[in-house]
C-alpha cells in the first residue's frame, strides 16, 4: 500500500489557506494579499479614482509593456498614487520585481514610507468565457499558490487545456485567496451584458468598470459604455475597478 504524500501535502496546503483566510487581517497575510483590504478599496472606486488616485491595471516589461517595474513604481510615486497592482500577462515576475523596490524604497526613506502607494499582488490571464476569449484580472492572490502556476508560466500553453475555461480561471484565482475581475468587457466579440451576465453566474468577484475605450490624452473615460456597464455591475452586486492597462511608457495613459 502506498501513500500519495504530495496530494496529501497539497491538500494540507490547501486547508491552511482556507483556515487563514477567515483570520481578517491577519499578520499572517502580506498586505499585498489581503483580499478584504482590497474589496474596501474597490468600494469606494468611482469615475475619477483613477489614473492619479489609484490605478489597477498595469503591464511592465516582464510581460508587454515597456516600463520596468522599478520605473512603474517611481512613477506612482512620483504622481502620489494611494494604490496599485501590476497586472502582467501570465506572470508576477513584474509584481515581485516592484514589490522588493518598494520594500528597499521604504527602507530607505523611512520618513515616507507611511505615504508609500499600497501594492497589491496582480496578473491578467486569458480565458474562454462564452466561447471566445477574454482576459480576467486577478487581485490579491498568494502567487505561490499551486493552483495558480498553470497560469503563471509567462505564456499561454494552457490555452488548449481545460484550464482555459473562464470557471478555472475564476476558481483558481480564488482559490489561491484573490479577487477574480473581468477586464475590459466592452472590448470582446459578445456584448458585454452577455459576458458580465455570464461572469456573474460564474461567480465572479467584479468587473473593470472605469476603463478607457479610447485611447485618448489625457485619460478619459467613453461615459456611454462606461454607465450601463457599471449599472449592469451594480445589478449583478459586484464589484467595480479601475485601471489605465499602460504598455507603455506613462503610467497616467492606455497605449
Ligand atoms: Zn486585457
Ligand atoms: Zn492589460
Amino acid at each position: 500500500m502506498s501513500v500519495n504524500l504530495t496530494s496529501a501535502s497539497e491538500l494540507l496546503s490547501r486547508w491552511f489557506h482556507i483556515q487563514t483566510g477567515y483570520v481578517e487581517s491577519s499578520l499572517l497575510i502580506p498586505p499585498a494579499q489581503n483580499r478584504l483590504a482590497l474589496q474596501q478599496v474597490f468600494q469606494t472606486l468611482n469615475a475619477r479614482s483613477c489614473p492619479t488616485s489609484y490605478n489597477f491595471h498595469l503591464h511592465t516589461r516582464r510581460s508587454d509593456g515597456q516600463l520596468e517595474p522599478d520605473e512603474v513604481m517611481q512613477q506612482a510615486i512620483d504622481i502620489g498614487l494611494k494604490g496599485l497592482a501590476i497586472t502582467d500577462h501570465h506572470t508576477t515576475q513584474g509584481y515581485k520585481e516592484s514589490q522588493q523596490w518598494l520594500d528597499n524604497w521604504k527602507q530607505n526613506h523611512p520618513e515616507l514610507a507611511n505615504t508609500a502607494p499600497q501594492l497589491w499582488t496582480g496578473a491578467e490571464i486569458n480565458a474562454q468565457l462564452l466561447g471566445v476569449d477574454v482576459h480576467i484580472l486577478g487581485y490579491a492572490f498568494d502567487p505561490d499558490a499551486a493552483c495558480l502556476q498553470p497560469y503563471l508560466q509567462g505564456d499561454a500553453a494552457f490555452l488548449k487545456t481545460d484550464a482555459y475555461y473562464a470557471e478555472n480561471v475564476i476558481a483558481a484565482i480564488q482559490g489561491a485567496g484573490g479577487l477574480a475581475v473581468l477586464a475590459h468587457p466592452a472590448r470582446y466579440r459578445r456584448p458585454f451584458t452577455e459576458l458580465i451576465a455570464e461572469a456573474a453566474r460564474l461567480g465572479i468577484d467584479g468587473i473593470e468598470v472605469y476603463y478607457a475605450y479610447r485611447h485618448t490624452n489625457p485619460w478619459s473615460l467613453n461615459t456611454e459604455i462606461v454607465n450601463p456597464v457599471k449599472q449592469l455591475t451594480d445589478s449583478y452586486g459586484l464589484l467595480n475597478t479601475c485601471g489605465t492597462d499602460t504598455h507603455g511608457r506613462d503610467i497616467l495613459l492606455r497605449i
